[in-house]
C-alpha cells in the first residue's frame, strides 16, 4: 500500500423525501418510505484537499423540489476548508445535484471523463428523458471553464494523485466515474450515482436514471472489486451513510461523517 493515507468527509447538505418504489427500476415489494440524501465529499491529507462533486444551490433546490438541509459552502466551511482556495475539483458526472454551486471554486482545476462532456453537449441530450437531470446553466459552466484551460479530461482510468484513482463506468451517465481512496483500512470507493444506495449494489436493483443498464450493472461489480469489501463502498444516496460512520464532529451527526473509518455497524438492503 502506497504512503499516502487520506481522510474522507462526506457532507450532506439536501434531502428529498420520496418512496423505494422510486429507487428501483421494476418497484420494490417492501414500499415504503425510502427518502434520499445529497451529498458532496471531501478526500484531505499529504498536503491535499480535494473536493468531489459541488451539488447544487437554493434557486435549483427550489426549482426542482429539493430541500437544502445546510448548503455546500457550509459543509466545507466546518470542515475548514474555504472553497476560494480548493485547487482540485471531481466532478463524478455533470446531474444538477454534483455540478453546480459555479460560484464556490473560482480556482479550481476539474477532472471529469471527456466522454461525460460529450454525452451533456451531444445528440443524447435532444431528448428530454436523458436531458432531464443535467442542468444547462451547469453545462455552460463547464464550456467556460474548458475555455478557461481549467478542465482536465481524465483518462477511463486514472491516478488523480497517489493513492486516489478515478473509474469510468458509465450506467447511469455516460461518463460517471467513481473515485477509490486509500485509507487508514485500505482502499473506500466513493460510488457516487454508481450506487444511489446500499440496495442498489447490495440487492443489485437497477436505478431508474439510467443511460445504458448493462454497464450500471457492470458498475455494481466494479465498484465491488475496486473496494475488496462491502463495508468499504460509500453509495453517493443513502441516508444510512450518516447513520453508519462516525459523525467528524460531535455537532455534525447526520450532516458530516468520516468515511475513512470503518463504519460502527452494517447499512441494510
Ligand atoms: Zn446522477
Ligand atoms: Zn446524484
Amino acid at each position: 500500500m502506497g504512503a499516502e493515507i487520506y481522510r474522507i468527509y462526506a457532507i450532506k447538505y439536501a434531502h428529498h423525501h420520496r418512496m423505494a418504489r422510486d429507487n428501483f427500476i421494476g418497484g420494490d415489494i417492501h414500499d415504503g418510505p425510502m427518502p434520499i440524501d445529497y451529498f458532496v465529499w471531501v478526500i484531505q491529507g499529504a498536503g491535499r484537499t480535494i473536493v468531489v462533486d459541488t451539488g447544487f444551490d437554493r434557486a435549483m433546490a427550489e426549482k426542482r423540489g429539493r430541500a437544502i438541509v445546510r448548503s455546500v459552502e457550509q459543509g466545507l466551511t466546518r470542515i475548514g476548508v474555504d472553497p476560494a482556495e480548493v485547487e482540485d475539483v471531481v466532478l463524478t458526472h455533470l446531474h444538477y445535484d454534483h455540478a453546480g454551486n459555479h460560484h464556490l471554486f473560482p480556482k479550481a482545476r476539474f477532472h471529469v471523463q471527456e466522454r461525460e462532456m460529450a454525452f451533456c453537449t451531444g445528440r443524447c441530450m435532444c431528448h428530454a428523458g436523458l436531458r432531464h437531470p443535467f442542468a444547462a446553466e451547469d453545462v455552460k459552466a463547464m464550456v467556460d471553464r474548458l475555455f478557461e484551460d481549467r478542465v482536465r479530461f481524465r483518462e477511463t482510468t486514472d491516478t488523480l494523485y497517489p493513492g486516489i484513482t478515478l473509474h469510468r463506468v458509465g450506467g447511469h451517465s455516460d461518463g460517471l466515474q467513481i473515485v477509490r481512496v486509500n485509507t487508514e483500512r485500505g482502499w473506500v470507493v466513493l460510488a457516487s450515482d454508481a450506487a444511489h444506495f446500499f440496495a442498489n449494489i447490495g440487492r443489485e436493483l437497477a436505478y431508474p436514471v439510467v443511460y445504458n443498464l448493462g454497464d450500471m450493472f457492470e458498475g455494481y461489480r466494479t465498484v465491488r472489486r475496486l473496494a475488496g469489501s462491502e463495508d468499504r463502498i460509500v453509495p453517493g444516496h443513502d441516508p444510512q451513510v450518516l447513520a453508519i460512520y462516525p459523525p467528524a464532529f460531535d455537532d455534525a451527526v447526520g450532516w458530516i461523517a468520516r468515511v475513512d473509518l470503518p463504519p460502527t455497524t452494517s447499512p441494510t438492503y
